[in-house]
């Protein structure tokens, strides 16, 4: 019985049979068309060779015994000798075919799924449930490669044993046939029944693991854990965890016992039907000589060849569909729209200098960029567009200089830098590097331009060198330390014990917050993009630490295009530009002297946001 996910059983029951879906992963097969030719061919060879020994027998017993020829006996038996060396020679090529072109494809379509998920909008990402996108990767990948080498190459199998086997049989002696087929709804209809009975105690089963482990994980995380501790509360966790793990254990006896009644039921009927096959044929024997003692045992031996099959093939529909969902979810995450492509033709930004310019930008969040049912149950309402989140801006961003974009929160000014990098393209208007429309540009060039320094530094679990390379892999380890100096990590890290090795990220070395945004400034550096975007977010920052990272960053910014969200005074102050954003729309623009000067919003912002003391102090400078 594959062990699929129980919801896929009752979704495979639940909906006809689709042939879409089964058409597309058929595709799929294609470039293992051959092999597949050749593993249905070793099949119908194994099931003819399976069907030779009982007809051997029935020579001994007819031919050899009577005639007493020592030399046919041991002929036959050197018979039946290479029948088994073939029937295990084959399965193992069978084996080795089923299993090379299940993997391979899953390799295939695994690969493909990944590359996939990263060429998704990052609205994807922000409404989709990780854990659920991740189980789609895994287990529905796994149920399609269950459903490839184990499902349909069982079903194939199963198919050509049950028609080699009875087409002799009928070859043989129709009549006591005949008795064999009546028997047959024997087979299969407890099969059927148990069959159902069992994946309900599987799916119960599962149920209750699963919750098991969702307890598990959660106490056994620091903070349950301490939360366990504090309370004191060990005995009463215990008996709660007893509790479910009586239920797992008793519903693996009703498993165990419930298997136990299907084989003994087919045992029986087996014996039922092998019994039938010799006293219908012993009674043909007793009238009508023309039927040998020998063929009615050969009928008697190919009955118990039948049966195993039949029982495999009673549930081989619901299998089927069961593997067609698996494969039908693989598919949906595969036909997400990538919202964001290079275009035909899309051009290589080269050399960039960095002149960046937004042109009557208007924008609204795209409506539902992601599936349903990846989706948290918050997610029901995100059909719609946004209202309008950017309305007419335009903007000059010279190469070389720094724009501060400040405003209130939720006016648009994250929104309005992820334009740059296209983590979103403009609902109308342009965006241009160097006079260039990005979307005339190639993604990865135009990724190569930009450099993000966001508020929440994120590091891959991996070594801080393997961290830093990840933006340029070609970087040497001088350059490596030259680009931690600049963003003043390099003390840190090399006083290090593992120094440039040392392992970080979520289960890693814990860096403090503003380390860790060095160390991502530093990976920004060694990328040497040609426009940095700036979430200066240090308010979460130690004064120390504070200092070493706005050092780090005035390196970052030197000789670059900048557009900083600004949250402190003195990067205001130091902007060429500032651009006060409210509700989507620039509402003034200029230096820091002009705005105030102009007693505007940005005036009332620097005293209420900045600090009216500090912004007279930083102004008077
Ligand atoms: P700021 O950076 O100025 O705080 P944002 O650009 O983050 O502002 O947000 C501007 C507006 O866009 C807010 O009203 C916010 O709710 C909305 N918004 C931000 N991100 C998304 C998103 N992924 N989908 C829909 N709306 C969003």
């Amino acid at each position: 019985m594959p062990l699929l996910p129980m919801g896929d059983v009752d979704e495979a029951r639940s909906r006809g049979f689709d042939r879409t879906t089964a058409r597309r992963a058929w595709s799929l097969t294609r470039p293992w068309r051959g092999r597949l030719t050749a593993f249905v061919a070793l099949i119908v060879l194994a099931a003819v060779v399976s069907a030779v020994p009982p007809l051997l027998i029935a020579w001994i017993i007819d031919e050899a015994i009577p005639a007493a020829d020592r030399g046919l006996l041991v002929t036959l038996f050197a018979g039946m000798l290479l029948v088994g060396v073939i029937v295990a020679a084959v399965s193992m090529i069978e084996r080795w075919l089923a299993s090379s072109i299940g993997e391979e494809l899953i390799l295939d379509l695994r690969t493909r799924l990944y590359r996939h998920v990263h060429t998704l909008p990052i609205a994807f990402f922000t409404r989709t449930q990780t854990g659920s996108l991740i189980t789609r990767l895994n287990n529905d990948v796994i149920g399609a490669q269950r459903a490839l080498t184990g499902t349909l190459g069982g079903v194939v199998d199963n198919l050509i044993s049950v028609t080699v086997t009875l087409a002799v049989m009928f070859a043989l002696e129709w009549r006591v046939t005949l008795v064999a087929v009546a028997l047959l709804p024997l087979f299969v209809v407890p099969a059927r029944i148990v069959g159902r009975r069992l994946q309900a105690l599987a799916r119960e089963g599962m149920g209750l693991n699963a919750e098991m482990n969702s307890v598990m994980t959660e106490r056994f995380h620091v903070a349950g854990a301490l939360l366990v501790k504090l309370f004191g509360n060990v005995d009463r966790e215990v008996a709660g965890f007893h509790d479910r793990a009586e239920r797992v254990a008793a519903i693996g006896v009703r498993q165990a016992l419930t298997g136990r009644a299907l084989f003994a039921a087919l045992g029986f009927v087996g014996t039922l039907a092998t019994g039938l096959v010799y006293l219908v044929g012993g009674l043909i024997v007793i009238d009508s000589p023309e039927i040998e003692v020998g063929t009615v045992v050969a009928l008697g031996l190919y009955v118990t060849q039948l049966y195993g099959p039949l029982a495999q093939l009673s549930n081989a529909r619901v299998d089927l569909m069961t593997a067609l969902v698996s494969f039908e979810r693989v598919f949906e995450v595969l036909d997400l729209p990538r919202a964001i492509e290079d275009r035909d033709g899309a051009r290589e930004l080269v050399e960039p200098r960095g002149h960046v310019r937004f042109e009557d930008v208007w924008f609204r969040y795209p409506a539902g960029s992601g599936l349903a049912s990846l989706e948290g149950p918050r997610a029901e309402h995100g059909d719609d567009a946004s209202a309008w989140i950017l309305s007419g801006i335009d903007l000059d961003v010279p190469a070389g200089s720094m724009v501060a974009l400040v405003g209130r929160s939720g006016a648009g000014k994250s929104t309005l830098s992820s334009l740059v990098p296209r983590l979103y393209d403009v609902t109308s208007g342009a965006v241009r590097i160097d006079g260039h429309d990005v979307r005339d540009l190639t993604l990865t060039s135009v990724a190569e331009a930009v450099g993000i320094v966001s508020q929440d530094a994120h590091l891959f679990h991996d070594t801080i060198r393997a961290n830093l390379r990840y933006a340029r892999p070609s970087a040497t380890d001088e350059e490596l330390v030259a680009a931690a100096r600049a963003a003043r990590i390099h003390d840190v890290v090399a006083a290090l014990p593992d120094g440039y090795d040392t392992v970080v990220g979520e289960r890693g070395y814990r860096l403090s917050g503003g380390e860790k945004q060095r160390v991502s400034i530093a990976r920004v550096l060694l990328k040497d993009p040609a426009i940095v975007i700036l979430d200066e977010a240090t308010a979460h920052l130690d004064t120390e630490s504070e200092r070493l990272v706005q050092a780090a960053l005035a390196e970052t910014l030197r000789g670059r295009t900048s557009l900083v969200i600004a949250h402190r005074l003195s990067t205001v102050v130091d902007a060429d530009v500032i651009v006060v954003l409210d509700a989507g729309r620039i509402v003034e623009q200029g230096t820091h002297t002009e705005l105030l000067r102009a007693g505007g919003v940005y005036a009332e912002l620097a005293r209420t946001q900045f600090g009216g003391g500090e912004a007279t102090a930083a102004d008077r400078r």
